[in-house]
C-alpha cells in the first residue's frame, strides 16, 4: 500500500515560500499499478497548455494523467493549486499506485498552495515581475536540478492555478499578465525548460463580456484543451461533429445576440423618446402606482402647477398633493380609476400659491405596461381657455342684450310708421283726384316698412330663442292649407317670380301655425333672393305614414358643399362677397330651423352651385298623433334617405 504525504506535510513544505527540497527520482523507482488511459493530450515538447474544465472530477483526472506521465517518465512535477485540488490530485495519484512520499523526498514532486505562492509576488495588488522570476524561477530550477550541484538536469512539468485564482477574483488583466510572465520565464535562457499546464473552470467565462479576455488567454498558450464535453468524445468524427454543432450554436447565438441587442437598442430609443416627451410635454404628467397611490414619476409642468419640484412629488400620495379640492372628491376619482380604468374631470381648481387659482382639466388612465399596472394622469392648464370662453360668453351676452334692446326700440316707431302709412293710403284712395304716383310711392313705403318690420321681428325672435323664451301657440291645422295661404300672401309682394305648388300632404299637424308659416316664408324669401335670374320657385308637398314634408326649390346660385352644413348657424353667410348683392343678417335659416326643431321636425338642404337649392322641412307625424310611436317602420322621406324633387 502506497503512503500518501499528509496534506499538512505538503503545506508545511511550501508555505514558507521556499522551494521544496527535491532529488532525482528515476522513473523506474516510481511504482504504479497500471498506465492511465491518457489520450496523449500533453505535448511532447515543453509547451504551455491551458486545460478548460466544467467539472472538478474531470480536471483532477486530466492533471492526474499529466503528473502521472511526468513522474513515470522521470520528470519532476510541480503542482501549484488550491488545497482541495492538491489533496484530490494526491488521492488520484496514490490510487494509480505512485509512492508520492518517496517522490517528494527526492524532489520529484512539489506541491504548493496557489494563493500563498501568488501572495509572494503580488505587491499591493499588482504582480511583481522580479519577485515572480525569483520565486517561481527558483521553484522550477530546484525541481530541474535537485540539490546536488552538477547533477543531471531533469525535465519539469508544472500545473498551476494561480492564474485561475486571479481570474476568479475578477482581476482578468492580472491573470493574462501572469500567463505572459510564465511564457517569459519559459523563454528565458536563465530558466531550465519546463512544460506548463493551467486549469480554468469554463463557468468563469459564461458571459459575453469575457469574450475578448478569453481570446487573450487562449493566445497566451501554445495548446488549448477544451473541457470534458469535447475531450470525452471518442474519435475524430465525433469531434468534428461536435465542432460543427458548436459552430451552429455559436452562429445562432450570435444571431440571437444581435436580435437582442437590436431589441435593447429599440427599447433604449423608446425610453429616450418617452422621457423626451414626458419632459417636453406641455401637459403636467404624473405616473402613479395603483397599489399604493404613490407618485412614481412627475414632470416639471405638473411640479410647477403644484408649486413643487418633480423630486419632491415622488413618493407622495396622489390624493394628497393638492390636485383635488377635498378628500371626498379625490376618493371619488380613485374609485373611478379602479372600477372604470378612467377618470376625467373637466375643470379642477388648483391653488398655486400667492392666492392664484389655475383651472385644470384632469384625465387619469389605468393600464398595463410590461405586466405592471400603472396610472398615468394628465393635467392640462385650461385657465386661459376658460378665461377666453368666459370673455366670449360675456361678449355674446352683451351682443344679445344689445340686439334685444335695439329691436324692441325699433319696433315701436316702425309699428307707428306702418299705422300712419295705412291711414294715409286709406284717405288718399278715397280722394277722386289723387295723383296715382303718390299712391305708388305710398305702396312702396308700405313694402319697405313691411321689410323693416320682418327684420325687427326676426331680431326679436332671435333674442327670444337665445333666451329660450320662444312661446308656441299650438293647435291642429291642415298643413296643405297653411302652405297654400302662405304662398298666397307672399305672391302679391313679388313681381319677379311665380310661386308654383305641387303635390299635397293631406295631413293635419299639431303645432304653431304662425311660426311654421314664418319658417316657410324665410325659405321662400331666400329662394327668391338667391335666384335673381330665375322666374319661379317650386314648392312641393308630400307625406307618408310618418313624415310630412315641404320642399322649396329654387333655380338660383346654389350653395357650395363646404357651406351647406353651416348656413343654419346664426349670423352665418355663405360668402362675404355676396352681402352687398344679397343683403341680409344671416339669421333667417337659424330661425326657421329652430322653429322646426321646436316642433320635433328637421330642416336640410340639397344644393348644387349654379343650379339651385332645395330646402326641405319635415314634420314627424308620429309625434302628432298619427300612427303610434311603436310603429317604427322606416320613412322614405327621412332626411337624406330619398331625394325629393
Ligand atoms: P341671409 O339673411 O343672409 O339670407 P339666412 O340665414 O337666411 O341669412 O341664410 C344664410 C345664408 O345661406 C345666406 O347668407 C346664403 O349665403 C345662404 N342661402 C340661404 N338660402 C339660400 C338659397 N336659397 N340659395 C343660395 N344660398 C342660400
Amino acid at each position: 500500500m502506497t503512503m500518501l504525504p499528509k496534506p499538512a506535510d505538503t503545506r508545511s513544505a511550501t508555505q514558507d515560500g521556499t522551494a521544496p527540497s527535491a532529488s532525482a527520482m528515476p522513473a523506474r523507482h516510481v511504482k504504479h499499478k497500471h498506465t492511465p488511459s491518457a489520450r496523449g493530450q500533453w505535448p511532447a515538447a515543453p509547451g504551455h497548455t491551458v486545460q478548460f474544465y466544467a467539472d472538478d472530477d474531470f480536471l483532477m483526472k486530466q492533471i492526474g494523467k499529466f503528473v502521472y506521465e511526468g513522474l513515470t517518465a522521470g520528470e519532476a512535477c510541480i503542482v501549484i493549486a488550491t488545497q482541495n485540488h492538491r489533496e484530490r490530485l494526491e488521492q488520484y495519484l496514490a490510487g494509480e499506485g505512485l509512492d508520492l512520499i518517496a517522490a517528494c523526498e527526492k524532489g520529484m514532486y512539489t506541491s504548493l498552495d496557489a494563493a500563498l505562492t501568488l501572495a509572494q509576488f503580488m505587491t499591493e495588488g499588482s504582480l511583481d515581475d522580479e519577485t515572480f522570476r525569483r520565486v517561481v524561477g527558483g521553484i522550477v530550477a530546484q525541481a530541474a536540478y535537485g540539490h546536488g550541484k552538477g547533477s543531471q538536469r531533469r525535465r519539469v512539468r508544472v500545473f498551476g492555478e494561480m492564474v485561475a485564482l486571479l481570474w476568479a477574483g475578477g482581476d482578468h488583466a492580472a491573470a493574462i499578465r501572469l500567463e505572459e510572465m510564465w511564457n517569459e520565464l519559459r523563454e528565458s535562457d536563465a530558466s531550465p525548460p519546463f512544460s506548463l499546464c493551467c486549469g480554468y473552470p469554463m463557468s468563469d467565462f459564461a458571459s459575453e463580456a469575457h469574450e475578448q479576455a478569453f481570446r487573450e488567454i487562449c493566445a497566451t498558450h501554445s495548446q488549448v484543451i477544451p473541457d470534458e464535453r469535447y475531450t470525452a468524445l471518442a474519435n475524430a468524427e465525433e469531434r468534428l461533429r461536435a465542432i460543427t454543432l458548436l459552430q451552429q450554436q455559436a452562429s445562432s447565438l450570435a444571431g440571437a445576440t444581435a436580435g437582442r441587442k437590436a431589441a435593447e437598442e429599440q427599447v433604449r430609443i423608446s425610453e429616450h423618446l418617452y422621457r423626451h416627451l414626458f419632459e417636453a410635454a406641455t401637459d403636467g404628467i404624473l405616473v402613479v402606482d395603483p397599489a399604493t397611490q404613490v407618485i412614481i414619476e412627475a414632470n416639471q409642468v405638473v411640479a410647477d402647477l403644484l408649486g413643487s419640484t418633480p423630486a419632491q412629488l415622488l413618493g407622495r400620495n396622489l390624493l394628497r398633493v393638492g390636485v383635488f379640492p377635498d378628500q371626498e372628491s379625490a376618493e371619488a376619482v380613485w374609485r373611478e380609476l379602479e372600477e372604470q380604468q378612467l377618470a376625467r374631470r373637466e375643470a379642477l381648481e388648483i391653488h398655486v400659491g400667492n392666492g392664484q387659482v389655475r383651472c385644470v382639466e384632469f384625465v387619469g388612465n389605468r393600464f398595463q405596461v410590461n405586466s405592471h399596472e400603472i396610472i398615468q394622469c394628465h393635467l392640462r392648464d385650461i385657465t386661459d381657455r376658460k378665461r377666453a370662453e368666459e370673455a366670449q360668453r360675456q361678449l355674446e351676452a352683451r351682443k344679445d342684450a344689445f340686439i334685444s334692446m335695439a329691436s324692441h326700440e325699433l319696433r315701436t316707431p316702425v309699428t307707428s310708421l306702418k299705422a300712419f302709412t295705412q291711414v294715409l293710403q286709406r284717405r288718399l284712395r278715397k280722394q277722386p283726384d289723387v295723383d296715382p304716383q303718390v299712391l305708388q310711392v305710398l305702396d312702396r313705403m308700405d313694402e319697405q316698412i313691411n321689410r323693416q318690420a320682418r327684420l325687427i321681428r326676426d331680431l326679436l325672435d332671435l333674442s327670444r330663442m337665445e333666451a329660450g323664451y320662444l312661446a308656441l301657440h299650438e293647435t291642429w291645422f291642415d298643413l296643405d292649407d297653411l302652405v297654400r295661404e302662405t304662398l298666397d300672401t307672399v305672391q302679391p309682394t313679388i313681381q319677379t317670380h311665380t310661386l308654383r305648388l305641387e303635390g299635397a300632404t293631406h295631413v293635419q299637424v299639431y303645432g304653431d301655425q304662425e311660426r311654421l308659416g314664418q319658417a316657410l316664408i324665410n325659405l321662400l324669401t331666400n329662394a327668391i333672393k338667391y335666384s335673381p335670374r330665375a322666374d319661379s320657385v317650386l314648392v312641393t308637398l308630400r307625406s307618408d305614414r310618418e313624415w310630412a314634408e315641404v320642399a322649396v326649390r329654387d333655380f338660383g346660385i346654389g350653395i357650395a358643399p363646404k357651406h351647406q352644413r353651416r348656413i343654419f348657424e346664426r349670423f352665418y353667410q355663405a360668402d362675404d362677397s355676396h352681402t352687398s348683392t344679397y343683403p341680409g343678417l344671416g339669421i333667417g335659416l337659424y330661425i326657421a330651423q329652430t322653429i322646426l326643431e321646436r316642433h320635433g321636425g328637421r330642416m336640410w338642404v340639397e344644393s348644387s352651385v349654379g343650379k339651385g337649392s332645395t330646402f326641405h322641412f319635415g314634420l314627424s307625424l308620429l309625434r302628432q298623433g298619427g300612427p303610434s310611436e311603436s310603429d317604427s317602420g322606416h320613412s322614405d322621406l327621412q332626411p337624406g334617405s330619398a331625394e325629393v324633387s
